[in-house]
């Protein structure tokens, strides 16, 4: 397996006459690069789990989520590394045919265990493993030690630098680690991919120990979780043929629409300088139909 490598990360200059026009500077930092597959925020959000479970001397770590998880393929990739043993539990009926993340998991050496959604949707865990070797991490790594992890993001750029630290928030433990890196000037800008997820706020001040500056649109979701339309579609292409950024259309792709259309819309004042975080993902493009995107 390919090694990670912090060292791919690039922060890339976004090109757009938009940005001139309004005097705002914008440039993404590239998560993507760290591996083909295990790209992104994961990674970052994982470390100190490890870390945790290796000290408490846990044999086996256990966590959550869907066919195309980002979270379950890192988990998968991060445990084979630190040598620990990785158990899936997958939500719905084992598919005749293995997602292509999954497969990525069980190579990896992660066994999966597939659950009812419904069983899955109240975090009901398969009695057989409720034992003390393992070690449980909730869907997409939320909790402190996820925020630690997310916080250590923004050593790889400039920090002091930026207005305004963009990204897209599923559970919100990336997005608390940026605001609790970020200083009080900074400010924070969250798209939910999620629809109408109106305990999101609640759910990242709870990560987080004091108020904080941060600011969170619920509009720019294309229909819900990993829902898409023709025009985000469109966008990602048109995005990519301009700065040669691929995005996935989970989460990148519904962030950089969102920036952009809140630059035209004025939200951010002239002279603001921009980092969104392109927080990985694009091994998730492989379940839209071939051709659908032209990277
Ligand atoms: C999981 C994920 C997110 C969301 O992160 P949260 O910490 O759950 O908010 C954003 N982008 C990508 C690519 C992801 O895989």
């Amino acid at each position: 397996m390919q090694e990670i490598s912090f060292q791919n990360i690039t922060i890339d200059t976004i090109s757009y006459p938009i940005l001139l026009k309004k005097n705002i500077k914008a440039s993404v930092l590239r998560l993507d690069k760290i591996h083909p597959v295990i790209s992104g925020n994961k990674w970052f959000k994982l470390q100190f789990y490890l870390q945790e479970a290796i000290q408490l001397k846990k044999k086996t770590i256990v966590t959550f989520g869907g066919a195309w998880s980002n979270h379950i393929v890192a988990t998968a990739a991060a445990c084979r590394a630190y040598g620990i043993n990785s158990i899936g539990i997958i939500r719905g009926e084992m598919p005749p045919q293995l997602s292509s993340s999954l497969r990525f998991a069980k190579e990896s050496g992660m066994q999966l265990v597939f659950i009812s959604r419904s069983d899955f949707r109240e975090n009901k865990i398969p009695a057989e493993l409720l034992h003390e070797e393992n070690y449980f991490i909730k869907t997409g790594g939320y909790g402190d030690a996820g925020v630690r992890g997310a916080a250590t993001i923004l050593q790889h750029c400039e920090k002091d630098y930026y207005s305004h630290f963009c990204c897209a928030v599923g559970t919100g433990t990336m997005i608390a680690g940026l605001i609790q890196a970020s200083h009080p000037h900074q400010q924070t800008i969250g798209i939910s991919v999620l629809k109408n997820n109106l305990e999101l706020r609640q759910q990242i001040m709870g990560l987080l120990q004091e108020k904080s500056n941060f600011h969170l649109f619920h509009q720019f979701h294309f229909g819900g979780y990993a829902r898409y339309t023709t025009e985000l579609l469109n966008f990602m292409n048109n995005f990519f043929e301009n700065n040669q950024i691929p995005s996935d259309f989970v989460y990148t792709g519904k962030l950089f629409f969102a920036v952009m259309n809140l630059i035209k819309k004025d939200f951010f004042p002239a002279g603001s300088k921009l980092l969104l975080i392109h927080s990985g993902g694009l091994q998730g493009n492989a379940s839209l139909q071939n051709g659908t995107l032209i990277y």
